[in-house]
C-alpha cells in the first residue's frame, strides 16, 4: 500500500479534527503527516490530501501525482503549483479542489438568504429600530426583482436554482456559454455591462483569478442602476473596496453584504466595519463540513486507486 501525505498549515485541533475523519472514511489506506514519513517512503507517496500548504514542502514528493485540496477556492495555491511544476523533472502535479454538493447547497441557502435579508429591506428597518422610526415601506414581489449571479460553476448553479425557485428573475455571467432553463445568461467581459444594466441585486460567487480581481470596481457599479446591491460571497480582491465604499457614499450603490476579504481577519482599523451601508460576515457564507467532504475525497481517492482515473483537476493555466 502507497502511503498518503497530508499537508496542512492549519490549527492543529482542525487538523487533527480532519485526520480522524480522513483514517476513519479511508481506513485501508495509510495516511501519514509529512514529519511521520522518511525520505524513502516519501518517494513513493502519490497522493496528497492539502489545507493551506506550505507550497515548498510538494518538492519533497517526487512521484506526487495529485493533490486533493480540502478548500473549494484555490487561488491562494494555484501560483506556487504552477513554480513547483515549473522545476519538476517528472509529471506535473494535478491539483483537485472540494467539489462537494453540501457546500453547493449550504451557499444557495445563503444566497438565498441574504437575498431575501435585502430584498425584504431588513438593513433599512433595522437603522428604523435604532432610530426608533415606524414606516412602513414599498416592497416589490420576488418576480419584479432581478438577482444577477456572477459564476456558473458548482456554487453559482445550485444558487440559481435556490433564486428561481423563490420566484426571482435570474441572470446568470460565466466565461462560457450556459443553458440554465428560465434564466438569461450572459458571457464574457462584452456582455457584462448588458447584464449589470438590469440587475437589481448582484451575487458574486467567481474563483479569484488574475481576471477577477477588481472586477467589481467603479466602472462595473455604474454600469448597476442606482441603488442596486451587491452580496459577494466568492473572495474578497474581486472587489475593489474604495470603489464600493464610494459607490455607497455616493448612493449608486444601496447595501452590500461581504463575507470574504482581502486580509481577514477584517482587520478592526478597517472603514467597512463602520459602514452604515454594509453588512460584514466572518467568511461563513458556505464553510466546509467535514463530515461530507471528508466522504467526496474519499470517494476521490478509492475512485483513483481502484481506476487509475483522476477526479477533475483545476486548469492551473485558467487559475480555477
Ligand atoms: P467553479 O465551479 O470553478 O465555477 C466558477 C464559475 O466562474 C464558472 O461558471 C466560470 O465560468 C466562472 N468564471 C471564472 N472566471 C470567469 C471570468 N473571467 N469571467 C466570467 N466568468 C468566469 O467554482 P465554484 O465551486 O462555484 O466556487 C466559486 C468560488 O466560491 C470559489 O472559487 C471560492 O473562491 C468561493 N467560495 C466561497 C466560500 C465562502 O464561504 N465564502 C465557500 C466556498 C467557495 P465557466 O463556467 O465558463 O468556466
Amino acid at each position: 500500500m502507497q502511503p498518503m501525505v497530508f499537508l496542512h498549515n492549519i490549527d492543529e485541533q482542525e487538523a487533527q479534527l480532519w485526520l480522524q475523519n480522513l483514517k476513519l472514511a479511508l481506513a485501508t489506506e495509510d495516511i501519514y503527516l509529512a514529519s511521520q514519513l522518511s525520505k524513502e517512503k516519501a518517494a513513493s507517496v502519490e497522493v496528497a490530501i492539502v489545507a493551506n500548504p506550505d507550497p515548498s514542502e510538494l518538492a519533497s514528493f517526487p512521484n506526487l501525482v495529485w493533490v486533493q485540496s480540502l478548500w473549494a477556492g484555490v487561488e491562494s495555491i494555484v501560483e506556487s503549483f504552477k513554480r513547483v511544476n515549473a522545476q519538476r523533472s517528472g509529471n506535473a502535479i494535478e491539483l483537485v479542489r472540494l467539489i462537494d454538493p453540501q457546500l453547493a447547497t449550504t451557499m444557495a441557502e445563503a444566497v438565498l438568504a441574504w437575498t431575501l435579508y435585502l430584498h425584504r429591506q431588513m438593513p433599512e428597518y433595522a437603522q428604523q429600530q435604532r432610530d426608533k422610526q415606524w414606516r412602513q415601506l414599498q416592497c416589490p414581489t420576488a418576480d419584479k426583482i432581478t438577482v444577477s449571479v456572477l459564476g456558473t460553476g458548482e456554487l453559482g448553479q445550485a444558487a440559481i436554482q435556490a433564486l428561481l425557485k423563490q420566484g426571482y428573475q435570474v441572470n446568470s455571467w460565466s466565461r462560457s456559454v450556459k443553458e440554465i432553463e428560465a434564466v438569461q445568461g450572459f458571457v464574457g467581459l462584452e456582455q457584462l455591462p448588458q447584464m449589470l444594466a438590469q440587475t437589481e441585486i448582484l451575487v458574486c460567487l467567481l474563483p479569484l483569478t488574475e481576471e477577477t480581481k477588481g472586477l467589481l470596481c467603479k466602472d462595473t457599479f455604474q454600469a448597476l442602476p442606482k441603488g442596486a446591491k451587491v452580496i459577494n460571497f466568492a473572495r474578497g480582491p474581486i472587489i475593489n473596496h474604495e470603489d464600493l465604499i464610494n459607490a455607497l457614499d455616493n448612493q449608486q450603490l444601496a447595501h452590500a453584504v461581504l463575507d470574504v476579504f482581502e486580509t481577514e481577519p477584517l482587520p478592526v482599523s478597517d472603514k467597512l466595519w463602520q459602514h452604515p451601508h454594509v453588512t460584514i460576515l466572518p467568511h461563513i457564507s458556505a464553510m466546509t463540513n467535514v463530515e461530507t467532504a471528508t466522504q467526496v475525497v474519499a470517494q476521490n481517492i478509492t475512485h483513483y486507486h481502484q481506476s487509475g482515473e483522476l477526479p477533475v483537476t483545476v486548469d492551473l493555466a485558467r487559475g480555477y
